[in-house]
């Protein structure tokens, strides 16, 4: 996407997100920059326990106890999210961002009609009578290509497949066309081979109505397919963001590549997919200087006591990494 750097609807800036359990101050998110430009798709990408569900979670302010957010800010349309009363950040939720969830049960009550509850959402959401809020339901649901849409809203979630209730909830999600959507693992609970046409669904309707999304999502294969950018996190801090042909042809940080190289390829046979050696950090406790360098194959002294600061390394490419520190 082009000029996509004039035109920020999102903007993350120095952002800390720590959980308070009872073995310590679990330090998910650590001074977060990040910018989220109109219209685009950016998959947040990472291992389990990087912290992009956290990151994703704070947008909305939705970090579950024990976790808060601790300091920094989310500039979203000119207002600090961070700083906004629970009733102003309801007037947002739901409305101008919305989000899928890994479950499409914890957005869907099961006692209640799926035409019922997203009527009730478009409503409440849109100020509009039920006769209009009818339509946009039906149509969102048309949209998203279910069968028979007018019989979907007379049934009970728990009388759809998984698939299905997918396909309900981006319904739901994009019913209100939103800014901004953010979809975490939206598609994990689901069959392989449904995976991906749900989320090409999600990402072609994103278009149609200009919606950025924010794909979080540790499924490389998903991301070349489907994303403009990508931010890829590692033990708390985002360590490269660029565009996904940049990154996915020429990544620069060693955690990324390591990344990419675990990803299988049907043009190439191995043996046995290469892995990244040693293990994801304590994030109570996690190493001084760049949190990956007990896995770097190139850690220095230097990496090992000092933070290393995000570099553009390339053009609208950056990675957090020495190597490419200008001497
Ligand atoms: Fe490796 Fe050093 Fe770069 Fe960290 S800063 S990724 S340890 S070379």
């Amino acid at each position: 996407m082009e000029n996509l750097k004039k035109s920020i609807l999102l903007s993350i800036r120095n952002l800390h997100v720590y959980y308070y359990t009872p073995d310590g101050v679990v330090k998910a998110v650590s001074g977060v920059d990040l910018d989220v430009y109109h219209g685009e798709i950016l998959a947040l990408v990472g291992e389990s326990g990087c912290g992009k569900t956290t990151l994703g979670y704070s947008i909305l302010n939705l970090v579950p106890p024990p976790g808060r957010i601790v300091s920094g800010s989310i500039i979203f349309e000119g207002r600090d999210l961070t700083r906004l009363s629970r009733k102003e950040l309801d007037e947002i939720r739901g409305k101008e961002i919305t989000m899928i969830f890994q479950d499409p049960m914890a957005s869907l009550n099961p006692v209640f009609r799926i035409g019922d509850q997203m009527i009730d959402v478009v409503v409440h959401k849109l100020r509009v009578d039920k006769a209009e809020a009818r339509k946009i339901v039906l149509n969102a649901l048309k949209a998203v290509r279910l069968p028979n849409p007018e019989e979907i809203m007379h049934r009970y979630p728990h009388e759809l497949s998984g698939g299905m209730l997918q396909r309900v909830v981006i319904a739901m999600a994009i019913s209100t066309k939103p800014k901004l959507v953010i979809a975490d693992e939206p598609t994990t609970a689901l069959d392989v081979t449904i995976q991906a046409a749900i989320l090409k669904l999600l990402v072609e309707l994103a278009r149609e109505i200009n919606t950025t999304v924010i794909l979080i999502t540790h499924n490389m294969g998903v991301v070349a397919e489907v994303a403009d950018r990508v931010a890829v996190m590692y033990a708390g801090h985002i360590i490269e963001v660029g565009n996904v042909f940049d990154v996915f042809s020429k990544p620069l940080h060693p955690y990324t590549k390591g990344l990419l190289s675990c990803v299988p390829r049907v043009d190439i046979e191995v043996e046995a997919l290469p892995t990244i050696g040693g293990d994801v950090p304590s994030l109570i406790n996690p190493p001084p200087g760049c949190r990956f360098h007990p896995r770097c194959p190139y850690a220095s002294e230097k990496c090992r006591r000092e933070e290393p600061p995000m570099i553009e390394a390339e053009p609208d490419h950056f990675v957090k990494c020495w190597l490419y520190a200008k001497r």
